[in-house]
């Protein structure tokens, strides 16, 4: 097929940025190793028939704060919520809940309800515009003066360490919701940004919720495929792009990471220096498990929250991620799990993911700290499994090559690589080769299934 662009990867960035490509009447040819679409959207039976596990995103909070897929208007996916966005046990009084209304989040904070309000509160008085602000933080602008206004109030209290703004905090309930929310950033709580990390994930779950795919994230990763060939785009998959040398097209778009792109292509010298400092981040070890009923949590109010964020108080989550950005594995470790059947119904059976952080590269097998950790709040948890699926960073990158070393956030998220994501430009999407854009979650706003890389570089390569 004559190609006026061909896209390498068919992650949410590959994805979206061919699909901007071919509305805008380019001749589009999308290329994937694996053999399903979606990188970090797909799903599939990794334990028993019937049982569908998300392998990447299943938290669709950012891909329903994104301008790139809302507007898309995709049909087929369907977004489902749970009672409670995000549930955060503790061992010696009831959960902490996050509603989708923040008053009422607030009010289970006791001390804390002011703090919520004035922090996350006002996030999302700030609302959408703000957020969209946040995923597109060069540009295009002009952006409403409400998001502008947000900013300038958001900012210097975002770019605080986590463990600083905690300090502002007084009870159990609201520093250990802070530690469990920042901790997605796989940075140590007590790096720069950490806060904005946190309070924006939590404002996500007031505005837009945290909701997951019906039937599983590879609906959502189909429904982009199907849009593209809807455009007489074409889709291959088990397509491992090997050299660029290989694409003819005036227009090439690359999910992938600096370390790929630089075995892909010979690039000039700076540019080429500047990918070999960019640094990856901590790896994760991710289980799934297929129950034969839902997770026994001691809380009931638990079972209502598809997120859960595992690892007690504050301090015991800092101690954790300080832990692992040290290289080291912590016996109890900080871990994220997700229980989409409190949303949907539909992925035939209980199905359950969680991961905790490790060493990027790390050989350490993490299953009994993580289902020590899970026991800890739902006792008997064990009983319930039928099938677990184990993933070590090694197995991660195995399945998809943009996971470096277990790595699924594209690159470390530090203030660093804040501004330098890959490059520091006006413009990180474009690389020095002509017609040749990279698009991964390695590029602004970095990682997340919200598909902005693939616009912005899109949005660029349009432009040329
Ligand atoms: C376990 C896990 C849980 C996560 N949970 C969430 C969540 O709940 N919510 C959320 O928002 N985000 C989550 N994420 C992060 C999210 O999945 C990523 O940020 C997002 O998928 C990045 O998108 P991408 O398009 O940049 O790359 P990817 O989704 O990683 O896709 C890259 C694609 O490119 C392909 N590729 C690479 N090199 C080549 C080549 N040479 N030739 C052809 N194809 C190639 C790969 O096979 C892959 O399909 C999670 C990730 C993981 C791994």
């Amino acid at each position: 097929m004559r190609a006026d662009a061909v896209v390498v990867g068919s992650g949410p960035n590959g994805l979206v940025a061919a699909v901007t490509l071919a509305r805008a009447g380019r001749q589009v040819l999308l290329l994937e190793a694996a053999e399903r679409f979606g990188g970090g959207l797909r799903s599939a039976e990794l334990t028993l028939p019937g049982h569908v596990h998300d392998l990447g995103a299943t938290v669709m909070a950012m891909a329903l704060a994104s301008p790139a897929l809302r507007g898309l208007e995709l049909k087929g996916a369907e977004f489902a919520h749970s009672p409670v966005a995000v549930a955060h046990p503790l061992d010696d009084r009831p959960a902490v809940l996050v509603h989708r209304d923040v008053r009422r989040t607030a009010a289970g904070l006791g001390p804390d309800a002011g703090a919520w309000l004035a922090s996350v509160g006002a996030l999302v008085k700030a609302g959408l515009p703000l957020v969209e602000l946040l995923l597109k933080p060069l540009g295009p602008w002009p952006v409403a003066p409400r998001a502008l206004a947000g900013a300038a109030w958001f900012g210097p209290m975002a770019a605080l360490p986590a463990t600083t703004f905690a300090k502002a905090l007084r009870s159990v309930e609201a520093r250990a919701l802070l530690a469990g929310m920042a901790a997605h950033s796989m940075l140590d709580l007590r790096s720069p940004l950490t806060t904005g990390y946190g309070l924006t994930l939590a404002g996500l779950a007031h505005l837009v919720g945290w909701p997951v795919v019906r039937g599983g994230s590879q609906v959502l990763a189909d429904a982009l495929v199907a849009e593209l060939r809807s455009l007489g785009g074409q889709a291959v998959t088990g397509h491992r792009v090997r050299r660029l040398a290989e694409l003819d097209a005036p227009i090439v778009v690359l999910d992938v990471t600096p370390r790929q792109l630089l075995a892909l292509a010979d690039l000039p010298a700076g540019y080429r220096r500047r990918l070999e400092r960019y640094r990856y981040g901590p790896g994760v070890f991710k289980m799934d498990w297929a129950l034969d009923g839902p997770v026994p949590w001691r809380d009931p109010a638990v079972a209502g929250a598809a997120t859960v964020h595992l690892g007690g108080t504050f301090e015991e989550i800092v101690l954790s991620e300080a832990e692992m950005a040290a290289g080291r594995h912590s016996p109890r470790p900080y871990v994220l799990l997700v229980q989409p059947y409190a949303a949907d119904p539909t992925r035939g059976g209980h199905t359950l993911w969680a991961y905790c952080h490790v060493p990027n590269g790390s050989a350490t097998d993490m299953s009994d700290a993580i289902e020590t950790q899970i026991e800890r709040y739902a006792p008997g948890f064990r009983d319930r499994v039928l099938a677990r699926h184990v993933s070590g960073p090694a197995e991660l990158e195995a399945g998809n090559p943009n996971l470096v070393g277990g790595d699924i956030g594209g690159g470390l998220a530090g203030l660093g690589q804040f501004l330098r994501r890959p490059v520091w430009s006006p413009a990180p999407w474009r690389t020095p080769l002509p017609g040749v854009f990279l698009c991964s979650s390695s590029t602004p706003p970095g990682p997340g299934a919200h598909g902005m890389g693939g616009w912005q570089a899109a949005r660029l390569a349009l432009r040329s």
